[in-house]
């Protein structure tokens, strides 16, 4: 008993796994080559990141797909494509992280939060109260939770609001059998390290839209050279709108889509050897006293990049105590319900250039959320040992006076 007590977990929170030696041998071949900048290719060269946009669009069964900056970009480029304007409202989770809401306000628009259930994905009453606000729903699906993916298209449907999906914490997930990002007009992803693929920065858009891809490609800064895209709509959208869309420029460059290619060819394995471990830390922690676990329905099949669970009610003073504990012990246990916003962790009241109304159902379940990341750079046996580290804690704290 006295052992157990005290293991400790030396592993690091923020390594992830180095870049496939298919992917390394690829960026050399880049930048030997000089040709970074993504129209910069060679007589009969498509070039990596054209080939990266049609291989993505392929495995997530989308006509076309562009790839830019970041996530945020992504997200930044959809709205603004879809006709979103300066003023206009626009639908979005309260639980979410902060490039969400700054997506929408990076184009003069306006945040509407919507509320959180204790599953952790939106909610949908409030949606449906909240519907006739907007025209248009950038839903997060935050921390790789999939609502009820037939039931929010229905509300949305029936008031006529348009989805945009960020994909951020899904790609590889689906509900139903029906991939996460398909389910909306737009999807966004991001590439940046912390995600599902690493290319330090990026993101990936993907639609079936012509209408709403072309004006994305042109505020992505493809000048005229669209044409040289793989995976962009034919020439006749682009002319419709040419002339109507500015420049913002976001592109991806070959080197980050060299890297990206490889590790997509492998995205499936990875979602595997997460869900592995993510399993693993589930059931370490089932039964904790005081603990609210996160139950996935049958219907989501997730990505567990990360995982979330409930201390419900507790008091400030004891969460801090839990978050302490386990980092003592080496576990980085997030909080996302602190006042102040603390690295990447935030409330949506933390937004104040986007004013909300409180939502006590909401902020409930908010000040009870424990976030931890799980990189694959953790083995099995390292995930076990995390859970047993966070059981005792939890179990202590909670049964302190
Ligand atoms: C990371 C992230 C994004 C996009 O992030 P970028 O850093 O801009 O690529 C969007 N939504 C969520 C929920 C995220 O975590």
């Amino acid at each position: 008993m006295v052992a157990i007590m005290t293991e400790k977990f030396t592993g690091n929170f923020t390594q992830q796994e180095s870049i496939p030696e298919e992917g390394i041998q690829a960026a050399l071949d880049v930048l030997r080559s000089g040709r970074l900048h993504r129209y910069n290719v060679a007589e009969g060269e498509a070039g990596e990141t054209a080939l990266l946009e049609q291989e993505f669009a392929d495995q997530v069964g989308a006509k076309y797909c562009l790839a830019v900056a970041s996530g945020g970009y992504a997200m930044g480029a959809a709205l603004r494509a879809i006709g979103v304007q300066a003023g206009d409202k626009v639908l979005t989770n309260a639980f979410t992280l902060a490039p969400v809401p700054g997506a929408i306000a990076s184009i003069g628009a306006v945040p509407v939060f919507v509320g959180v259930t204790e599953e952790l994905v939106i909610d949908l009453e409030d949606l449906a109260d909240k519907a006739q606000q907007a025209d248009v729903l950038m839903l997060s699906h935050m921390r790789g939770h999939l609502c009820d993916m037939e039931a929010l298209m229905a509300i949305c449907k029936a008031n006529g609001v348009k989805v945009i999906e960020d994909c951020a914490h899904t790609m590889g997930a689906s509900w139903k059998g029906k991939a996460s990002g398909r389910w909306g007009i737009a999807a966004c992803y991001s590439t940046q390290t912390y995600k599902h693929v690493n290319s330090g920065e990026g993101g990936l858009l993907i639609s079936d839209d012509a209408d709403l891809m072309a004006r994305a490609t042109i505020l992505s800064g493809s000048y005229m050279l669209y044409e040289r895209h793989l995976a962009a709509p034919p020439a006749e959208a682009f002319e419709k709108v040419k002339y109507h869309t500015p420049n913002v420029s976001g592109r991806m460059d070959h080197l980050r889509a060299a890297i990206l290619r490889p590790q997509l060819r492998n995205l499936d394995q990875q979602c595997e050897a997460w869900n592995l471990r993510y399993r693993t830390i589930e059931d370490g922690l089932r039964g904790t006293t005081g603990l609210k676990m996160v139950e996935r329905p049958e219907e989501e099949y997730f990505v567990g990049s990360s995982i979330q669970f409930l201390l419900l009610d507790w008091s400030e003073a004891k969460i801090n105590e839990v978050v302490k504990r386990c980092l003592d012990r080496g576990v980085e246990v997030k909080w996302f319900g602190g006042k102040e916003p603390v690295a990447f962790t935030s409330r949506y009241d933390s937004w104040r250039y986007a004013p909300s109304e409180p939502m006590p159902t909401s902020d409930r379940v908010l000040s009870s959320v424990m976030d931890m990341r799980i990189p694959l750079t953790f083995s099995v046996d390292d995930c076990a040992l995390i859970a047993r580290i966070i059981r005792q804690e939890v179990e202590t704290v909670y049964q302190s006076a």
